[in-house]
């Protein structure tokens, strides 16, 4: 199993089952692992953990599956509990990536690998691998998905010739400071839009392009939408209109679509093109209504398969698989890292990329 490519991830929890010969709830003789996640607010660590959790029973594992509802202190005590307990492994996808130095001591002295779950920690030697996304893309495939929207370029970033020459007002947002992530994905976007600002393409109103200025705490959808509304307040109260706005992740569109909605703009002619990430449910509701242009689909289930590979290939004394091992600086090492392929939804391609794939069903989008 252990030597399976990355590739063919999802057929790896099929075959797993029986070659870890226990599964069931808790009912594993492989040992204790832990499962870090930051928040059940949000969807998509809902997805995460319960994938990992599976994956990790079918494989005969225990798991102590854990959420920190966004709090920092909470996470680590759950992480030093699960220390305490006997972890022979962790997975941790943090919610500050430097905030664990301290705990994640306690785990190197114990001797208990450590794997980086999507988000990057950081300033410790004591993290062995990374498992994620190509975050840079990502911020890459959020800009091209707005250029999209507007006219500008083909999905994958190729111009489009006789495109409209503009000018078009567009918005920045960025995720939270404290999550190595947000950087990746604000270094793509801007990859992309920086040359289109500078030639006059693109105007960003309210002069906010600086990741300090554009950031948004926690990622949380309510600090984005007050945000918005003091834009709109502040830069657009002359007759003026928001064209496009760059959105890191599904909350915080729908944040956005709030103030906007607030601010009187309705969906159709004159209702700007609006990014994300994560193809949560609402979103992608909001995809097909046209509130929402696109969003970015990371598939948690092949996220997980790769963590759940890392952690069982380290506690038989192998190498996992890594397919980077330059770009994670985490400001004491570089992290060993396999990063997964985004993929952009907009309406036309709901159906094939999550529909398809069994992420979600018709009836959950459309019920
Ligand atoms: C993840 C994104 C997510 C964001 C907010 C990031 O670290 O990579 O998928 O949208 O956190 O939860």
């Amino acid at each position: 199993l252990a030597t399976l490519a990355a590739g063919s991830m999802l057929a790896l929890s099929a075959c797993a089952g029986g070659a870890g010969g226990g599964g069931g709830e808790g009912g594993g003789d492989g040992g204790l692992i832990g499962v870090a996640m930051p928040t059940k607010s949000s969807e998509r660590w809902i997805q995460d953990g319960d994938a990992v959790k599976e994956q990790l029973e079918e494989q005969g594992f225990t798991v102590d599956l854990q959420y920190a509802e966004d709090d920092i202190p909470t996470q680590v005590s759950q992480i030093e509990n699960m220390i305490t307990k006997g972890a022979e492994a962790l997975i941790i996808a943090s919610i500050d990536g430097t905030t664990l130095t301290s705990v994640l001591q306690d785990a190197a002295d114990a001797d208990i690998p450590v794997i980086a779950y999507d988000r990057l920690i950081r300033d410790t030697e004591n993290v062995d691998y990374y498992a994620s996304f190509d975050n840079f893309v990502v911020g890459q495939q959020q800009a091209w998905s707005v250029l999209n929207g507007l006219g500008l370029a083909e999905l994958d970033g190729t111009p489009i010739e006789g495109a409209p020459a503009g000018p078009f007002n567009i918005e920045l947002f960025a995720g939270s400071l404290d999550d190595n992530n947000a950087f990746f994905f604000f270094d793509g976007a801007m990859d992309v839009l920086q040359p289109l600002i500078d030639d006059g393409t693109l105007v960003v109103k309210s002069g906010q392009t600086d990741i300090e200025q554009v950031a948004t705490l926690r990622w949380d959808g309510e600090t984005a939408q007050s945000r918005m509304e003091d834009i709109l307040t502040a830069d657009y109260s002359d007759g003026s209109t928001v064209n496009a706005v760059l959105s890191p992740y599904d909350g915080i569109s729908r944040g956005i679509i709030s103030a906007l909605t607030d601010a009187g703009y309705s969906v159709g002619e004159g209702w700007p093109v609006i990014s994300g990430q994560d193809a949560e449910l609402d979103s992608v509701k909001a995809i097909n209504s046209g509130e929402q242009y696109a969003t970015i689909f990371k598939d948690t289930r092949e996220l997980a398969v790769v963590a759940v590979d890392m952690a069982t290939a380290l506690l038989k004394g192998e190498e996992p698989e890594v397919n980077n091992t330059e770009d994670y600086d985490n400001g004491v090492k570089t992290v060993p890292s396999f990063l997964l392929d985004p993929v952009i939804v907009v309406k036309d391609n709901i159906t094939e990329v999550l529909v398809d794939s069994g992420y979600w069903t018709e009836e959950e989008i459309n019920g």
